[in-house]
């Protein structure tokens, strides 16, 4: 099967005709192919894009939200479908895949209620006879480009308040991942989503990403991936005074205090450590652990992460699916070396598994290292795979800067019984997430998401602060008294 390009409500083939063949990372099964497009379809898009936001931000808000509700709706639908189709491109378990098309699905309906809400403010003004309020304007051309991790949550966060707020869109996916994406704009084609204000373009980031970050008809970039690449967008973007919203990674602790639950604490490791095998923005990849209960949790730990089942996203006795693809089966192994030579213990894992069943897919073996400190590698860089450090520390205090001693600053998560130390930890964790007595992920959309400190450039993403990045704030005086009333010099 061939996807297509989607411009000006038409679905079209490349310019130079060419196609990129994508494979299941579990089986090596052949899948389908998608374009390889070129800056003239990129441009194709955006003069599309372009055009159409001229109608499109004077539809009424409640009517695009009303498309929206349609979207949610047929999301619902076909979750399970979609969920097949994104466990077979990416890997993740069918539970989690279907969990992703949810946060699409909770997404489209809470952003399409946006429609009628969108509240701006109505103030007292200081002179009389003035009436002083706030609007909501759209932007423009919205240029949306997307990691593979989460294939649908991610662009709808990004493309339904775009819409809501009456912007046009032109959608980039990660390469690895085109299904998700042509599947759901499929979905806003027949939501009824007039030609031109969602354009699809598959291609490369060096190709197809770099045009649309470079285009002086796209007034706003949302990325999220990785900091190398968001840092490089935010150098283009900042040249040309584009606004751009900037999500990337993150190096996620679980503090685990002497009084915690250790029942709960295992549980919330190994599914925040574990799921999506690691490669997740908010996934647990420290673990600080107080002094009097480490070597407690470590041999339990040990013990459940043997349990873990490898396998295809499909089988339903798989806790853990493949890495996206042998770059990051190669990843991973340059970091267990790191962490070998950086004197930390290996306690389990380390390596691809030896199953002849597992042999043409990308697995690697759930791992845990114990003994490590803060300055090493492995406790400071994302790897963005199945791989767990342990870090001992004496106190909260310890634990705390421990969290905050990283670049990043997505998400944090305390397990304790005492509400004292939870509170001080959320007063004192440098993260835009914090979790009490549950692991590092599982935001829900009508908050804001996103991370602190080198985890992006200060935007959030779900909730309402999705609409501050995608609107612009317009203040509006209307004068009744019938003079010249001059703010800050008249009585
Ligand atoms: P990536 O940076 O390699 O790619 C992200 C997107 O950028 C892709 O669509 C890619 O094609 C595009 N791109 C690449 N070069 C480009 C360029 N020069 N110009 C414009 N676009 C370009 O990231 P990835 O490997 O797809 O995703 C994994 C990363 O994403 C991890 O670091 C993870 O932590 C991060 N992530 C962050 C969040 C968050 O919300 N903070 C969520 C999910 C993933």
């Amino acid at each position: 099967m061939r996807l297509l390009n989607f411009i000006n409500g038409q679905w079209s083939e490349p310019a130079e005709g060419k196609y990129r063949h994508i494979v299941n990372p579990a089986t090596g099964e052949s899948l389908w192919d998608v374009p390889r497009s070129t800056r003239e379809d990129l441009n194709r898009a955006v003069e599309a894009a372009k055009a159409a936001f001229a109608s499109w931000r004077l539809v009424p808000g409640p009517k695009r939200g009303e498309l929206l509700f349609q979207v949610g709706q047929l999301l619902l639908e076909r979750k399970a479908e979609l969920a097949t189709k994104m466990t077979q491109e990416m890997g993740k378990v069918f539970m989690e895949a279907q969990g992703d098309v949810q946060e699409g699905i909770d997404m489209a309906f809470y952003m399409a209620g946006e429609g009628r809400r969108s509240f701006g403010q109505t103030t007292p003004s200081e002179l009389p006879d003035k009436f002083a309020m706030t609007v909501r304007d759209p932007i423009g051309v919205a240029g949306i480009i997307t990691p593979w991790n989460f294939p649908m949550a991610i662009p709808t966060w990004k493309i339904f308040p775009a819409l809501v707020m009456g912007n046009t869109v032109v959608f980039k996916p990660a390469s690895e991942t085109p299904r998700l994406a042509y599947e759901l704009v499929k979905i806003l084609e027949e939501a009824g989503v007039p030609a031109g204000v969602v354009n699809l373009v598959f291609g490369s980031g060096t190709e197809v990403g770099e045009a649309l970050i470079r285009h002086s008809d796209v007034a706003l970039i949302s990325f999220t991936g990785s900091n190398e690449t968001g840092r490089h967008v935010a150098e283009v973007t900042g040249g040309e005074l584009k606004r751009a919203s900037l999500e990337l990674g993150g190096k996620n602790a679980i503090i685990v205090m002497d009084d915690a639950d250790l029942d709960l604490a295992l549980d919330g490791i190994i599914w925040s450590a574990f799921g999506t095998t690691g490669q997740r923005c908010t996934a647990c990849s420290r673990l600080i652990v107080q002094e009097g209960i480490y070597d407690a949790l470590r041999n339990r730990l040990k013990e459940r992460i043997g349990q873990l089942t490898l396998g295809s996203g499909l089988d339903e006795k798989t806790d853990v699916g493949p890495l996206i693809n042998e770059q990051a089966v190669e990843k991973v192994r340059k970091y267990i070396q790191i962490g070998k030579d950086e004197g930390a213990h290996l306690e389990t894992g380390g390596t691809v598994p030896q199953d002849p069943a597992l042999a043409a897919g990308h697995f690697f073996l759930p791992t845990l290292f114990t003994d490590v400190s803060m300055e090493m590698r492995i406790a400071q860089e994302e790897i963005f795979g199945p791989v767990l450090s342990m870090i001992k520390v004496k106190s909260l205090q310890e634990a705390i800067e421990a969290n905050n001693r990283v670049t990043y600053g997505l998400s944090s998560s305390l397990f304790t019984r005492d509400v004292n130390r939870a509170f001080k930890a959320i007063r004192d964790l440098a993260t835009g997430l914090i979790y009490i007595n549950a692991g590092t992920i599982g935001a829900e959309i009508h908050l804001p998401f996103g991370g602190s400190r080198g985890t992006g450039n200060g935007h959030r993403e779900s909730g309402t602060a999705a609409l501050d990045f995608f609107s612009e704030w317009k203040a509006i005086y209307v004068d009744y008294s019938g003079k010249l009333q001059r703010a800050q010099i008249d009585d």
